[in-house]
């Protein structure tokens, strides 16, 4: 059985033939697919795809690159979207110190917040993480982010980095960027237990 955990069908590219999509994927051999929020505006569109197809399931969350604005209002809408009987993850949540679209204070503590969420509402976290691996192994290692569970998507970094998610119980998965020429992804792939590998 295959699941795809990581799609955001409601981005506009898809407003054509959106249906069909999804339609595709699961004639395809998938079971599931998990379609995921970056603000509370595109959770609640994440929610509607779920409540319309049986196979769509969303998660909910404030990403790193759209937090800098972020008020209690926000925490809270995205607290009662994730109670929702569909959602099942809280994301994408996490750290982005490429794009630095918040000051470093503002995303972690929006990323915390979210861990806190997670674990009190007893979902997985979807985790992003571009450019902020020392701050984000701290994040996790000094929150609740274990004991939710989740997985680190797109992975990127060293082997030692690798390893010490996985100390953690967290699961990652990789993405495009591991087929790229100047990738030197292999041996962190190699180093990934299949039984901690998402879609
Ligand atoms: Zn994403």
């Amino acid at each position: 059985m295959l699941i795809d955990t990581h799609s955001h069908l409601y981005f506009d590219s898809f407003d054509e033939d959106r249906e069909l999509v999804i339609q595709r994927a699961i004639e395809n051999g998938l079971a599931a697919i998990i379609t995921i929020g970056t603000d509370v505006e595109t959770s609640k569109q994440a929610v509607a795809l779920a409540e319309k197809y049986a196979s769509v399931f969303a998660a909910v969350g404030i990403h790193p690159t759209d937090c800098a604005d972020v008020n209690d209002d926000d925490f809270e809408a995205i607290r009662t979207l994730a109670q929702h009987e569909k959602v099942i993850a809280i994301g994408e949540v996490g750290l982005d110190y490429y794009h630095m679209r918040a000051e470093k204070e503002v995303q972690i503590a929006t990323f915390n917040r979210q861990i806190k969420m997670a674990h009190e509402l007893k979902l997985p976290l979807i985790i992003h993480n571009r450019d902020s691996h020392e701050d984000m192994y701290k994040v996790l290692s000094e929150s609740e982010a274990s004991d939710a569970g989740g997985v680190l998507h797109s992975f990127s970094g060293n082997t030692e980095f690798l390893n010490s998610i996985l100390e953690l119980d967290l699961h990652v998965s990789f993405t495009g960027n591991i087929t790229f020429k100047k990738s030197d992804a292999d041996e962190l792939v190699k180093n990934a237990p299949l039984e901690r590998l998402l879609l």
